[in-house]
């Protein structure tokens, strides 16, 4: 299937069946490793908001909690760039075992970035959940404890990801179709 999101056209690359599939496999796998250590999810926005919603409920009954950070990144002519939180946390870190929820891991310099600020503060440990990972993109050291897909080094959106504010709402991934 072909949608359109303004001057675009996207053509569909993983269904809403097997996203569902897989986000639940990834819920229990966390289920096994997290029993009785209620985890702090924390939710990349914006991209992450409709992957968050979907797992968290993929790991009832568990115990945990979610909130969300918003982070801007800045990549200049130096590799490092800057990374900002636009949207602070409302939560205690220290002693918690945080599970970062990403959309998708592209060069890996936001979660990269964005660790080494939450180890500061001193969390009991720290995984990454991400729905997307493009590998032929990655540039920075990351540990990926789970992940949905790898996919290839195109633009992609729904499930929560955008083209220029729009096409978070279709509930497959689409990738930018040039044909
Ligand atoms: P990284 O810091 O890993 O290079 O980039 C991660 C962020 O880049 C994601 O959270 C997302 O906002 C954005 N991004 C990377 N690839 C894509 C893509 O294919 N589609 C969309 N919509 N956003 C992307």
């Amino acid at each position: 299937m072909i949608i359109e999101i303004k001057d675009l056209r996207f053509k569909e690359l993983i269904s809403a069946a097997t996203i569902a599939e897989k986000v639940k496999e990834m819920g229990a796998a966390i289920q096994d490793d997290y029993g009785g250590k209620k985890p702090l999810m924390i939710g990349v926005l914006n991209g992450a908001f409709v992957f968050a919603a979907d797992l968290m409920r993929a790991c009832a009954p568990m115990p945990c909690e979610i909130t969300f950070t918003k982070l801007s990144s800045y990549k200049g002519t130096e590799s490092t760039g800057t990374l900002e939180s636009v949207i602070g946390l409302d939560f205690e870190i220290e002693g918690r075992h945080i599970i970062l929820l990403e959309d998708i891991v592209d060069t890996g310099f936001t979660l990269s970035t964005y660790i080494s600020q939450l180890r500061f503060f001193n969390p009991a440990s720290i995984a990454i959940a991400a729905l997307l990972v493009k590998p032929d993109a990655l540039n920075f050291p990351l540990d990926i404890k789970y992940r949905c897909f790898d996919i290839p080094k195109a633009f992609v959106v729904g499930y929560g990801l955008d083209y220029d504010g729009e096409g978070r709402q279709f509930d497959s991934i689409y990738q930018l179709y040039e044909g």
